[in-house]
């Protein structure tokens, strides 16, 4: 079956590469000769073990990930981890204490689903409107921190580091959900990343989690066994039932990153995609207008207002309309800030992007 035109902008679940959903319609009932498909087969098979084996061995290749640390296939989302992290790291040093860094929703949210465990910490003070990252000068680290969180990428808002944060020897923790392997990154400056996969790398379902070992294994008692690191580590992230056929597509996903160039060819794509936008709001005349400072602009969620600075609604309906006559989708903002927002995962390529231009041209130069 042809696959069909739409152009998703969603900001996740988003585009997956159709060359892997066309592979995981060709192996869905019969998975390589097994007779099954991965949606029926045992996670404890070795057919399993050689696909989960496989998204670990891809994913260490294109992250260059270090041999102390372990990386696991977990479920409960990035939401799951806001829990985990706290459950498994506060207990780190004896005053329970962690640093958050609060520059959108998902780091805020992170920030107050810890405050169960311990004592946060919010790094700089509380922002009017989350458009901005502080100055780094101006944020009070605490050293006895267990950890120092932060957002990589404010989904929400498009707020983005393009830089990472410095913590004087501090376990570093980062949610990656919306930017993970949009990029390079040096894994070895991090005590842990997560990101669920139903952004860049694969569907709903599995979160990454790439730990440094040596923070397994300080879990404080009341962490439920299946968010324990250390048992899933022990256990190859099979502790309990993992999300197979979200793994599998995982692994079909990173496999396309690896034959497309891997983490520095996707950066130079993501960089042109958000520029071909940005210049367009830019040159705008504050027709179009992103609230976001220049320096922490995301590459992945493009968010803007039409007509003014708060939003002309009639030329925001009329800019979604004229996307949708022609086959794009999901560019609606998120509902807590409205507008549009135009996500640009590492699937969506230069030419969905470039079909985007001209909704924005068209009712620019007719307004
Ligand atoms: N972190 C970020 C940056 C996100 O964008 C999201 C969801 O969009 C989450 C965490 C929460 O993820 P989930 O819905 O998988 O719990």
């Amino acid at each position: 079956m042809e696959h069909k035109q739409t152009i998703n902008f969603g900001a996740g679940p988003a585009k997956l590469p159709p060359s892997v959903l066309l592979q995981a319609q060709n192996e869905l009932l019969n998975y390589s000769g097994t007779g099954i498909s991965v949606l029926e087969m045992s996670h404890r098979s070795s057919d399993f073990n050689k696909i989960i084996n496989k998204t670990e061995s891809l994913l260490r290749e294109l992250l260059n990930i270090p041999d102390n640390y372990k990386v696991l296939f977990l479920q409960g989302g990035g939401s799951g981890q806001f829990s985990s992290v706290p459950l498994n790291l506060i207990g780190l040093k004896e005053d329970r204490c962690a640093d958050y860094l609060v520059t959108g929703t998902w780091s805020a949210k992170a920030a107050k689903e810890a405050e169960k465990y311990g004592k946060v910490n919010v790094v700089h003070p509380k922002l009017d409107s989350y458009t901005k990252i502080p100055d780094p000068s101006s944020w009070t680290l605490n050293p006895s921190a267990s950890y120092v969180y932060y957002c990589s990428n404010e989904t929400v808002h498009g707020v983005e580091y393009n830089f990472t944060p410095e913590t004087n020897g501090v376990v570093l923790v980062s949610d990656m959900s919306s930017n993970f392997l949009s990029r390079p990154v040096d894994v070895s400056k991090f005590g842990l990343i997560f990101a669920g996969a139903q952004k860049n790398v694969g569907c709903a379902g599995v979160t990454v989690v790439i730990v440094r070992e040596d923070l397994l294994g300080h879990a404080l008692k009341e962490c439920p066994i299946v968010l324990d690191y250390k048992v899933q580590a022990e256990m190859n992230s099979l502790y309990n039932t993992p999300p197979c056929f979200s793994i599998y597509i995982m692994s079909l996903v990173l496999e396309w990153i690896k034959n497309n160039g891997g983490s520095a060819a996707m950066e130079m794509l993501n960089k042109q995609k958000s520029s071909m936008i940005y210049d367009i709001i830019n040159a705008s005349n504050g027709f179009y207008v992103c609230p976001v400072d220049t320096a922490c602009r995301s590459r992945m969620n493009v968010p803007f207002r039409v007509g003014k600075k708060e939003g002309n609604e009639a030329l925001e309906k009329e800019f979604l309309d004229g996307a949708s006559k022609r086959g794009m989708i999901s560019l609606k903002g998120h509902r807590s800030v409205g507008g549009i927002r135009a996500s640009l995962y590492n699937a969506v390529t230069l030419e969905d992007t470039k079909a985007l231009l001209l909704p924005l041209l068209v009712i620019y130069v007719l307004t």
